[in-house]
């Protein structure tokens, strides 16, 4: 059984995550989308939030094979607990590249039995990114297509307060 184990901050999700997720869950007998708890990065949207967010994505798309977790530590320590032998990530442009170049050796370093499989964003997602969505809406601006659709509403709310 292929697992592959699709970590992130996914502060909050976006449309460029589904992509990803989408090609991930055809290719793969199950997929973890497992929100990373310990980043350094200060979240906006709170762990249970983003877990809510990603689920009602999931269940509206009806994507098969796919489950939401959270975790901290070592990604390749989680991976290895939940039997995932591949990690799966997008890729954007340059500044992705060089991030997931680092981390990717370091990973093999730590558990060469797990690769990293890793999915060129589309080019209309090629711009996009979670703290683009959250600084466009916090400044009260559309965030219309850059999230998917069941969870607009609920990402513009609760932007609006910020
Ligand atoms: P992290 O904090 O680990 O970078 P993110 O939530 O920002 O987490 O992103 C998780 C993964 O999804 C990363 O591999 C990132 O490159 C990828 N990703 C983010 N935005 C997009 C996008 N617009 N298109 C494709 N992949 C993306």
């Amino acid at each position: 059984m292929k697992i592959g184990l699709y970590p992130g901050s996914f502060d909050p999700f976006t449309v460029g995550h589904l992509d990803v997720l989408w090609h991930a869950s055809s290719l793969f007998d199950r997929v973890y989308v497992s929100i990373l708890r310990n980043s350094a990065k200060q979240p906006v949207f709170t762990e249970e939030e983003r877990v809510d967010l990603i689920r009602k994505v999931i269940s509206d798309a009806g994507i098969d094979r796919v489950e939401v977790l959270t975790f901290d530590g070592l990604t390749v320590k989680h991976a290895k607990a939940l039997g995932a032998g591949y990690l799966i990530r997008g890729l954007r442009a340059i500044t992705d590249f060089e991030y997931e170049f680092s981390m990717d050796a370091l990973n093999r370093h730590l558990a060469p039995e797990i690769q990293t499989v890793y999915f060129m964003a589309k080019p209309e997602h090629s711009f996009l990114s979670s703290s683009k969505v959250r600084e466009i809406g916090s400044l009260g601006g559309s965030i219309h297509g850059l999230v998917p659709e069941c969870i607009e509403k609920m990402i513009t709310e609760r932007l609006a307060q910020q």
